[in-house]
């Protein structure tokens, strides 16, 4: 059968002649590896590579949460008014913004995203870092004027100190702003580590702070692996806090790692997020939205919308639409404007995608359309074609597991109870989604999901207001709105008597 799928062939848009070199920021200073360690990063579309950078080893690390310690205890940073820390977040937002294109077409070489993406990507960030501003300067605690005419309790809000923040590759830019601008506007320190596969834009960032005027050692980054990186930043006493986003596995491991310090742990992890469609929804909007949650970033999305549970009576519809509609989606060239869908962030991981369409089929379910690897024209990257599932039952991987690929597994259900049910199989709560035109159903089905995330009528929609985060294996703690904040907040009480009132314990004769 004819793919028929919209391709976009590699565009004359010139690659980088040399790889870009990129090192460690320690302490405000721009160091290589004592040991002059460094790896590449090849453009997963282009296949060449675009990125040298620094191999942090034990002595980088060790160096940045030293330095990381010192200027979260000497208070240069935490001990500035609200008001300061502000400006210099907005300050940071606005550089941020002038830096966009430099910024998204890194992104696009080292991530594989589609420009136009990275540029949205870019931009969203540049809001956080302005929303967080707005927080630091309205963090208080609560007072307590009930307590009886002696006592007058305050409780305060206080930076947690040092945090660890070590984020994943598929949107590097947009994570590390979901932590860094909240730690900063608490009042902490940081020591950041972005995944191997795209350090670039978060070293960018680095740039972008000390430019504003961050004081030195107050962000500090180390370029390298889990380990030893990760693993020393969530083992080290003076590393007060863990946020993490990235697979369960690796979150679960963060969790044991952390526990003999009993750091505290925030942790944003996968999903197996589904969309519920019941026969009255809008099928236009559904559908639409169907296909976006599956290919937005090729898949590689904690909130993919990886599976539909679509009622059966409008089971064959739905998904012969999105069948057609995928067809019309651009894949290809991340660097062309046109592109919806780029590349596979690696090898390994396009093999692990494929693994578990083959798995599904040998387990009886039907591949309505892809199920394997996409040739572009004149790319040396590797790319996966838009891919639906039917048939596919619970019990299969694919319907499980997070596959983080252009994959769909359709499911379908006859009651609310059903749906629910197949709902919450899932050990994964990140988001869930539901299309319906009856607002009791939209309602019903919102109350019922475990998830952190319910969307009625609209999917992977995201705002800085609102507060973002899963149950179950897919996390704990929250980012973004107020609670993004409180992550990197400790509280401590105040109780304060007013004049001699104490009674005695014990009578001085
Ligand atoms: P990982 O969870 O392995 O990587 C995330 C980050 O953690 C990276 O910076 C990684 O470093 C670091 N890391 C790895 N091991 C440790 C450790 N022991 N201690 C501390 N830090 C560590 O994700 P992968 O990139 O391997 O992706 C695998 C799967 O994870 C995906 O297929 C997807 O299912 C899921 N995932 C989910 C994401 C989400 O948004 N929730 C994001 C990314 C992945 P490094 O890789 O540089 O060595």
């Amino acid at each position: 059968e004819m793919l028929d799928l919209t391709l976009v062939a590699a565009t004359d848009a010139t690659l980088p002649a040399e790889p870009a070199e990129v090192r460690h920021l320690i302490a405000g200073e721009w160091r290589a590896s004592a040991d002059g360690a460094t790896f590449d990063r090849r453009s997963p579309a282009h296949g060449v590579v675009v990125t040298r950078a620094a191999k942090g080893g034990v002595a980088e690390t060790e160096a940045a949460i030293a330095a990381a310690r010192q200027a979260f205890d000497d208070g240069r940073w935490s001990e500035l008014s609200g008001k300061e820390r502000a400006t210099l977040l907005l300050r940071v937002a606005d550089l941020i913004d002038r830096d966009r294109e430099r910024i998204a077409r890194v992104e696009t070489l080292e991530a594989g995203k589609p420009i136009a993406q990275s540029r949205a990507e870019i931009e969203g960030a540049a809001d956080l870092w302005r929303y967080a501003a707005a927080l630091a300067r309205t963090l208080s605690g609560d007072s307590h004027n009930s307590l009886g005419r002696d006592i007058l309790g305050v409780v305060l809000k206080e930076p947690i100190g040092v945090a660890a923040i070590i984020c994943p590759w598929n949107f590097p830019f947009l994570i590390v702003s979901q932590k860094l601008p909240f730690a900063l506007a608490a009042g902490c320190a940081a020591v950041v580590k972005p995944s191997e596969m795209t350090p670039s834009t978060t070293v960018i960032l680095g740039e972008l702070l000390m430019e504003a005027g961050l004081p030195a050692g107050v962000c500090n980054i180390v370029l390298g692996f889990g380990d030893p990186v990760g693993a020393l930043m969530t083992t080290d006493p003076r590393v007060d806090m863990v946020t993490f986003t990235g697979s369960t596995g690796v979150g679960k491991a963060i969790v044991a790692a952390a526990a003999p310090t009993l750091k505290k742990v925030s942790l944003e992890l996968g999903g197996k997020n589904p969309q519920v469609i019941f026969p009255d929804a809008d099928l236009d909007g559904a559908v639409d939205a169907i296909v976006f949650g599956v290919y937005f970033n090729a898949g590689e999305c904690c909130n993919s919308g990886s599976r539909i549970i679509v009622h059966e009576d409008v089971a064959e519809e739905v998904t012969a639409r999105v069948v057609a509609l995928s067809r019309k989606v651009a894949f290809g060239d991340p660097l062309n404007e046109a592109t919806k869908v780029g590349a596979i962030v690696s090898p390994e991981h396009q093999a692990k995608i494929d693994g578990y369409v083959k798995g599904a089929v040998a387990a009886g379910a039907t591949v309505r359309l892809g199920g394997a690897a996409l040739d572009v024209p004149g790319l040396g990257g590797q790319f996966y074609q838009p891919t639906v599932v039917a048939g596919v039952t619970p019990d299969m991987a694919i319907a499980r597991e997070e596959v983080f690929g252009p994959v769909l597994s359709v499911l379908t259900f006859r009651t609310m109870e059903e749906a629910v049910s197949l709902t919450n199989a899932a050990s994964y709560g990140l988001s869930a989604g539901v299309w319906s035109e009856n607002v009791h159903t939209c309602l019903a089905f919102a109350r019922a999901a475990r998830a952190g995330t319910v969307w009625t009528n609209t999917w992977m929609d995201g705002f800085a207001e609102l507060p973002f985060g899963g149950v179950k294996e897919s996390g704990q703690g929250r980012e973004l709105g107020r609670y993004g904040l409180e992550e990197f907040l400790e509280v401590k009480t105040v109780q304060m008597r007013i004049g001699r009132t104490r009674t005695p314990w014990v009578a001085a004769g």
